[in-house]
């Protein structure tokens, strides 16, 4: 843990395992109430300072940790395939994408800009400026270990704010390397603060209520999501929540379908699936199911599932058993009511895979609503197929959801696309594009997948008080 510019040991300890092997790759450890206290203490005291410090001076220091980032970017990588399981080529990937945030918020903490309104009095001067919101907790998730802290830290320092960062219990070594960032990058202690803990409830209580603490910001499930906002409501603090999703994907009767089916299945079996932009209902025009779902299933077959440090790997493994146990009983629901397995649909043990969480990458067809994978999020590599007829059926069955996070379309028609684009209720929507994310351009949702945008400017502003002042003059 890293706490007012010191690294802290001498508590007890959990293992962090390798979800290939079942291997313990390290320990960190746990923190107690009284490291709770030290670490808003220290934030709430280095903020003093802190939003005191120019926009340069913030954006240098951002600067420098991109640069280290890019530096170390392979020794990270590593790190997180071994951590968190995926090959190592999405690892790379991930790093880059991560240190985006960086570099984006080094530029953007120069434009903080406010605003001179006009009055309608003659001796009245209206400005409004832009403060820091104050000291911030975030809690982030294992799947994208690093690129979500990140995303959340660079806007909270680009703005003038003071961080405590719980990372997920899986995946702490990535925020620790980062934090080593951080802190090489010449952050003054007490301004970035690691907290490492088994069981997260009390980190999250503590952000909750602490009057110390102005803002959460969270990315996890719907379910601890709705519960941590509930708590921070009651404490009138501010938040950001990215929470699950369940992706329509519609491919128009005016698209390739094979062409179609290539991108789905990247973006479907990418992390294994476990992405909340990730697709969970892929709807295809029954007239095209053929040629789709022959081609989404022959390059899921062909997709090599093993160790992300070996070359070749194109899907590394689940993030641990109760994953497996969640991906296994949705499509056993789903086979019991009708649906076909076209591809996969088992747990993967032969080949040295047994002491690893594997699951074949799996295409379903005959999917309904009935099913329990036409509602839940699935976080696995099943890639759940079902036919429509109408564009209006299609837009009503995809927008039948609790969820609006990602969606993505496929059609060579700009009316048809545009139509869809207005029609989905949701935050993200790939046009032809599965990988519609930049830290230049805002991710988040509507609905019951959360509140709030990170990246591009949208995701400064949610670190941000807007002051007013009426000068009389
Ligand atoms: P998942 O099911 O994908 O692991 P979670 O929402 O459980 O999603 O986890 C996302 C993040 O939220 C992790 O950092 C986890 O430790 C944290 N978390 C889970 N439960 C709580 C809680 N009650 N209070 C605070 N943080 C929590």
């Amino acid at each position: 843990m890293y706490i007012n510019g010191e690294w802290i040991t001498g508590r007890s300890e959990f293992p962090v395992t390798n979800p290939a092997t079942g291997e313990t790759i390290g320990t960190v450890p746990d923190c107690t109430n009284q490291d709770i206290e030290a670490a808003i203490t220290a934030a709430d005291r280095a903020f003093i300072e802190w939003k005191k410090t120019t926009p340069y001076v913030r954006s240098r220091l951002l600067y420098r940790a991109w640069e280290l980032m890019i530096r170390q970017k392979r020794t990270l990588a590593e790190l997180m395939t071994r951590e968190q399981g995926k090959p190592l080529k999405a690892s790379l990937n991930e790093v880059q994408y991560g240190a985006d945030f960086l570099l984006w918020f080094a530029e953007e903490a120069k434009r903080l800009y406010g605003q001179s309104i006009p009055s309608a009095r003659e001796n009245q001067r209206f400005l409004v400026q832009k403060s820091p919101v104050g000291v911030v907790g975030a809690i982030t998730p294992w799947n994208y270990p690093i690129s979500m802290i990140t995303r959340k830290l660079a806007p909270a320092l680009a703005s003038g704010c003071t961080v405590i960062l719980k990372p997920a219990e899986s995946t702490p070594l990535c925020a620790k390397a980062m934090m080593e960032i951080f802190e090489d990058a010449g952050f003054p202690p007490g301004v970035v603060n690691l907290l490492t803990v088994q069981n997260p409830e009390p980190v999250g209580k503590a952000f909750c209520t602490d009057p110390r603490i102005r803002k959460l910001t969270f990315t996890g499930s719907t379910s601890v999501g709705k519960e941590l906002n509930g708590l921070a409501a009651a404490n009138m603090k501010r938040v950001s929540m990215e929470l699950g999703g369940h992706a329509p994907a519609i491919v128009f009767p005016d698209a390739d379908p094979v062409h179609a089916a290539k991108g789905l299945s990247l973006v479907k079996f990418l992390n294994t699936g476990q992405a909340c932009i990730s697709p969970n209902r892929i709807f295809v025009h029954e007239d095209h199911a053929e040629p789709f779902i022959r081609e989404l299933s022959s390059r899921a077959n062909r997709l090599v599932a093993g160790n992300g440090m070996t070359e070749g790997t194109g899907l590394g493994p689940l993030i641990n058993e109760l994953a497996i146990q969640k991906v296994d009983t949705q499509v056993k629901d789903a086979v019991s009511r009708g649906a076909r397995v076209e591809t996969g649909g088992r747990r993967l043990t032969d080949g040295g895979l047994s002491d690893g969480y594997f699951y074949a990458p799996t295409v379903l067809s005959g999917v309904t609503a009935a099913m329990k994978i036409y509602r839940d999020e699935t976080f696995g590599p099943v890639a759940p197929v079902i036919t429509y007829r109408s564009e209006d059926d299609v837009i009503a069955m995809a927008n039948d959801t609790d969820y609006g996070l990602a969606a993505y379309i496929y059609s060579n028609d700009i009316g048809t696309a545009m139509r869809a684009f207005e029609a989905l209720d949701f935050g993200i929507i790939g046009i032809n594009d599965i990988n519609p994310t930049s830290a230049a351009a805002p991710f988040g949702g509507m609905k019951t997948s959360g509140l709030g945008r990170e990246g591009a400017k949208e995701g400064l502003e949610e670190y941000l008080e807007t002051k007013l002042g009426g000068f009389a003059i």
